[in-house]
């Protein structure tokens, strides 16, 4: 593992040196294509050279040693793309190259400082990024839409706790409605202002983008909008999405929410080249649920065979086509297991709702804690890390959890595990109008069943590809 630190390590320094060069001379670099080609080709190279030296210096997991080059090769692909496709403002230049890739990918130089302080106190790595869905639409008596909006100073806080206690420069903003969110007379954009040095990358719908609302996501800079792509992916509503973000120069991804009956068709040929290609996306969230934190329906999750083809399909557009799609429940491989609960040292986030409720996961309903109580009574997000019921989790992760990373969920490959967790620790299902079926035998067993039938899905490619490097 030493020897697999220093060559990452020798790499990132590399790579660090050429992005500030970048950021210094960025305009002469990225406008001549002389220049550009050449610093990618720098890049490449040096990634190219890694791989060997990690090759012959490791011979443990060459699967997942390869998978970490094709990311990064991915990556630089997606960041050339970037600056060819793009004529970026100097803010979201400055976000994009100042925030996103030299301080949150390469130098990480704030996140090492505040690991040292985090690890003398608590001996593993802090978490690296926070989710949060700070708005819900409710329903009144009266009629009428109202909308639940978490706290605007517990949400400042929150953030800035992330920021300055873990040096955390990610936060993602999910759920429905985000831009309707107001608290104290302030809105999300006016948290991006507050945060200059944190990238935020924030879920929208199409019918959201108004003139307005562009307007001031490029003020920002530090902001991406992830636009949900509803069925048909053709749709004029999400090709006029797409049109005014990339028109606006916007740097912006997609939410693909690949449920049993829309995976195919939101992953086919035609729509990935339609939304990467017309569209000018430039990353994509894959999810098998909504991301709003609401236990998942049964029948709406992509069968075993389907989860296996999704896993491949996003593998093969990194590898072959440089398409980036993070998913949330098959990215192991790549993030070296499950991130719940603030992971187990390679990084890792929590989830928080628009109420306060703070759980592992997105896709894990259940809460151990809620924000405004633990700030009422005197603590701080290091308190809400250091609760029982996420350390079992990490510990969980730092032992069963890796055993095959091609089945690192705990809500969905580890059902069992799960329960006895939760059996010993202290919680509360984040929707109690849930909270019988999630504890109900035909929810049980049906995740019995299914992780049962994926994990004998992905055995051999896991113990072949993956640890014995065919
Ligand atoms: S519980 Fe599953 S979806 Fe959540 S972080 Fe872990 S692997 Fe990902």
């Amino acid at each position: 593992m030493n020897e697999l630190n220093e060559s990452f390590n020798r790499a990132e320094a590399h790579i660090s040196d050429v992005v500030n060069k970048l950021l210094r001379q960025w305009s002469q670099v990225v406008h001549n294509p002389a220049t550009r080609r050449l610093m990618f080709n720098i890049v490449e190279q040096s990634i190219l050279d890694n791989l060997d030296f990690t090759r012959k210096s490791s011979k443990k997991n060459p699967g997942l040693n390869d998978e970490h080059t094709a990311l990064n090769l991915c990556l630089l692909k997606t960041a050339e793309r970037t600056l060819l496709d793009y004529e970026f403002s100097d803010s979201t230049l400055q976000g994009l190259l100042g925030i996103l890739i030299r301080d949150q990918l390469v130098n990480k130089k704030t996140r090492k400082e505040k690991e040292r302080a985090f690890m003398r106190v608590y001996g593993q790595a802090q978490p690296s990024f926070l989710m949060i869905n700070p708005v819900q639409p409710v329903y009144s008596a009266e009629g009428g839409q109202k909308y639940a909006c978490l706290d605007w100073p517990k949400l400042e806080r929150v953030v800035a706790e992330a920021e300055n206690l873990w040096g955390a420069c990610l936060v993602l903003l999910v759920g429905d409605d985000l831009l309707l969110y107001r608290s104290q007379d302030k809105d999300l954009f006016d948290l991006a202002k507050k945060h200059p040095a944190v990238f935020f990358v924030l879920v929208v719908n199409g019918k959201d983008l108004t003139d307005e609302t562009c307007a001031r996501l490029k003020q920002c800079g530090n902001i991406s909008p992830v636009l949900i792509i509803n069925p048909p992916v053709e749709s004029v509503d999400n090709r006029l999405a797409m049109q005014r973000l990339y028109g606006n120069a916007i740097p912006f991804g997609v939410l693909l929410i690949t449920t049993r009956d829309f995976a195919e068709n939101l992953l086919s040929t035609a729509s990935i080249d339609f939304i990467f290609g017309a569209g000018h996306a430039l990353y994509g969230l894959v999810s098998p649920v909504p991301l709003n934190g609401m236990p998942p329906e049964m029948n709406a999750i992509p069968g075993p065979p389907q989860r296996l083809w999704i896993w491949r399909r996003s593998q093969d557009l990194m590898r072959s086509q440089g398409i980036l799609l993070i998913d949330f429940w098959n990215y192991g491989t790549l993030t070296g297991g499950c991130l719940a609960g603030g992971g187990c040292g390679y990084g890792g986030y929590f989830y928080i709702n628009w109420k306060g409720d703070i759980s592992p996961c997105v896709l894990m309903p259940y809460a151990a804690a809620n924000l405004n109580q633990v700030f009422e009574s005197g603590g701080c997000i290091n308190d809400i890390w250091a609760l029982p019921f996420f350390k079992s989790i990490r510990q969980w992760q730092k032992t069963q959890g890796k055993d095959n990373l091609l089945t690192p969920c705990l809500f969905w490959d580890h059902q069992a595990d799960l329960n006895q967790i939760l059996e010993n620790e202290s919680v509360y299902c984040m929707n109690e109008d849930f909270a019988p079926v999630l504890q109900g035998s035909s929810y049980r067993t049906f995740l019995d069943e299914y992780s049962r039938i994926f994990s004998s899905l992905v055995e051999s490619t896991w113990k072949e590809y993956y640890q014995g490097g065919h």
